[in-house]
Formats: structure tokens, sequence, C-alpha cells
């Protein structure tokens, strides 16, 4: 397949304007303005192109909520938070091909009717946003940002924002949050960004590989991204893989590629030849799958097929030697330090799980502690204010579906199995 993300990567000087535009760039958004809005959006919708973020809603229907109404102001805000753990793709293509995230954020402002955007970059990304601010800074010296946009009546501001880490300004309303310069916390939806958004305007918030496939459809066609694996989640998709691979690393193949062929073709196997033993598909919030699900497809419905999900396609991949135990408690001692404190199951039940798995991995478990991890589950997922509490039950409920008999040993024999 022909790369269309990660296609710069490597190159020198990969991160400039004068090299994004020999390699054909800023043509897609002068073909965009030769349209109308509504047929752009009509172009990504048939396109079937769905949210990288982790949602998988579809692109085109969530632009199509957006008022038309055109007294009102939009804002499209592009979320580069990137703090799912094993994730780091947005950051690949931020780094060395910020112009392409910006060519899809003008189309995507072009289309909604945005005059103003913003980019929410997560703190950590020092390098990263400075690299974003050169490449607005080269963007509007071209006048390809501004007035009158490539000649048009278009007009378009881009804005950094650096957030300050916390994982919980990846979700979109606790993202609008911070950029207003309060805590960043969710909000009550609805109602949703798309009708109250930043500052109480209609707002459209796009994951960054999201964005950067934009320039693509736009010049080769919505059929041809339509072509891409499967029907209902087509497209090329950046998986990120880390763990015991031999050749871990950002990986651009059509959506739907298998587990297997991802982890034995493309990262070049298990490190030492070792036996897999479990793979978690999405970044920690998704359920694993075992060894025996490794042909699953990575894509959006297989991997819901499987009671998981493809969330920002981080996919981290561990070997027999790994203890489930200890990877449970890792996982959850991150979800009790993210949570943002704003409602009591989460709060409480995620401190609350650490506590437990932190005993038992520490051969301290007590008889009933499992039992005691899946009743705390079943109390704190649903009961939740947004999806962080439930992902991170999901995460636990996960390791147990495949792996409870490693935390009735650890309990047991107060030390590992592996
Ligand atoms: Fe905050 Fe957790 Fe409640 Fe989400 S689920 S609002 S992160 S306390």
């Amino acid at each position: 397949m022909e790369k269309v993300l990660l296609k710069n990567l490597g190159k020198p000087n990969s991160h400039k304007i004068d090299t994004y535009i020999q390699g054909g760039g800023y043509r897609a958004i002068q073909e965009a303005l030769r349209h109308t809005p509504d047929t752009i959006i009509q172009m990504v919708k048939d396109s079937g192109l769905r949210g990288r973020g982790g949602a998988g809603f579809s692109t085109g229907l969530k632009w199509s909520f957006i008022p038309k109404d055109p007294t009102v102001p939009k804002f499209l805000c592009c979320n580069a938070d990137e703090g799912e753990p094993g994730t780091f793709k947005d950051r690949g293509i931020i780094d060395n091909d910020p112009h392409l995230l910006l060519e899809g954020m003008m189309i995507a402002s072009y289309a909604i009717g945005a005059n103003t955007a913003y980019i929410y970059i997560r703190g950590e990304f020092a390098f990263g946003a400075r690299r974003l601010e050169e490449a607005i800074k080269e963007a509007y010296e071209r006048g390809y940002l501004g007035r009158n946009i490539f000649g048009s009546d278009f007009s378009l501001d881009i804005h950094v924002h650096r957030g300050w880490g916390a994982y919980i300004c990846g979700e979109e309303t606790a993202l609008l949050e911070s950029i207003e310069g309060y805590r960043g916390q969710p909000r009550i939806k609805p109602p949703f960004p798309a009708i109250s958004g930043l500052y109480g305007k209609p707002t459209v918030i796009n994951n960054v590989e999201t964005l950067s496939c934009l320039p693509a459809i736009v010049l080769k066609g919505p059929k041809w991204f339509a072509s891409i694996g499967p029907e209902k989640s087509p497209g090329p998709k950046i998986y990120c893989v880390s763990g015991h691979v031999k050749r871990p690393g950002l990986y651009e193949l059509p959506m739907g590629t298998s587990a297997r062929e991802l982890i034995y073709e493309h990262c070049g196997g298990i490190r030492d030849d070792r036996r897999l033993k479990a793979v978690i598909p999405g970044g920690v919030s998704a359920p694993m799958l075992s060894a025996d699900e490794v042909d699953t497809p990575l894509d959006f419905d297989s991997l819901a097929a499987k009671k998981s999900m493809l969330g920002s396609g981080a996919v981290i991949v561990m070997d027999e030697t790994t203890c489930m135990v200890k990877v449970a408690y890792i996982i959850l001692r991150f979800f009790s330090h993210e949570s943002c404190g704003k409602c009591t199951p989460c709060r409480e039940g995620t401190i609350w799980l650490t506590k437990i798995l932190k005993r038992i991995e520490y051969g301290e478990g007590r008889t009933g502690d499992v039992e005691l991890l899946e009743s705390l589950c079943s109390n704190i997922f649903g009961r939740t204010f947004c999806p962080l509490g439930d992902g991170a039950v999901m995460a636990l409920r996960g390791v147990l579906k495949h792996f409870r008999d490693e935390f009735v040993y650890h309990v047991e024999n107060k030390r590992c199995m592996v």
C-alpha cells in the first residue's frame, strides 16, 4: 500500500514547507477550495473515514452536525494530546510532517466554516510544539494561513495550545475546558461540542491522524480511501507497536491488518523468539487479546466483536515471561494517578483497585481479593462521568478474563507464576 501518512518520515528536512510542497503538499487545500464546503463534507462521508483518536465515529457525519449559520463563529480543535500509554503516532506526524497536519486542518476548517483553529498539544511534546509553531509561521509567510488563503474568500488562523500533561485532557470536553483556561475536567453531555463547544460555540474536535488523512482523500478521492481495508472502517492506519517485538515502531498499513501479520511480518516476531502471551490492541484502555486471538483484524468492528477496541492503534505486545498481575497493577496505577477526581466511583475506585493489585503483586494478597477486584469493577463500570473510569475497568477485566488463574496463584503462593 502506498504510504500517505508516514510518507515523509525519515526524509531530510521533512518538516520544512519547501520539502512538503516539493512532495505535492498544499495542492489538496487548493483543490478543496474549488468545491463547496458541503461537497467536502460529502466527500469525507463517502470515504468512510472514522476518527483515529479512539471513538471511531464517522468524521464526515461529525462535521455535518455543525450548524450552517454563517453568523455563528465555529472552531476546529485538533486533539494532539496523545496521552494513551503506548501511543506515539501523532507525535510521528507532528515532528516529521507538521504541514500535513496543517493542510488537513485547513480542509476541515473550510468544510465546517471555522476561521479559527487550535492544536491542543500535550505539554511534554515541547519539540513537537516548536515544530508546529515553525510550520505555522512558514505557512503565514507564504500566505497559506491568515486572510483570504490561496486568493479565496476563506480565512483561517491556527494557534498552538500546550497542555500540562493530564491524560484526561485527551477527552474532548476536558480539552475544551483546558483551552478556555479552566481545570481540565470533562463537561456533561449533551450539549455536545458540535452545538456548544469552545467558548459555547459549535466546535469539531478531530485527532491528528484523522486530520492528516484529509489531503489524500481530497486528492485521490473518497473511492480510493474506501477501497483500502474493511468496508466499514477503511483507509490507511498507523499502528504504534511497542513491547516484546524485535522491531517496535510506527507502521502505516491498511486498516484491518491482523495482529499476527503486524507482529510476525512487519515487526520481525517476538524478541528472542519467545512465545506470544498477549496483545493490547489499542492502548491500555483496550481489553487485551490472548495469543489465541492473534489473527484478529485490527479494525474498529473486528475488535469490538472480540469485546476489545482499536482505540488509538497502540499495539502493546507481551511475551511468555510477562507477569499479568504486574501488568494490571501498572495499568491501574496509571488510571488512579490520572483520574481527575470529579466523580467518586472513578476517584476512589481506581485507588482501591490499585491498592489491592499492589498487595497481590507484592505477595501480600488475601483470600477473596480476586473476587473483591471483580466486585469493585462492577461498582465502577457504567457509573462514572466520563470514559476514564470505564476504561480502567475494561483494562482490568480484560486481564482477568484471560489470566485469572495467575491472580489466584499469586494470592495462594505469594509469588509469580511465570
Ligand atoms: Fe474524572 Fe474519572 Fe470521573 Fe472521568 S470518570 S470525570 S476522569 S473522576
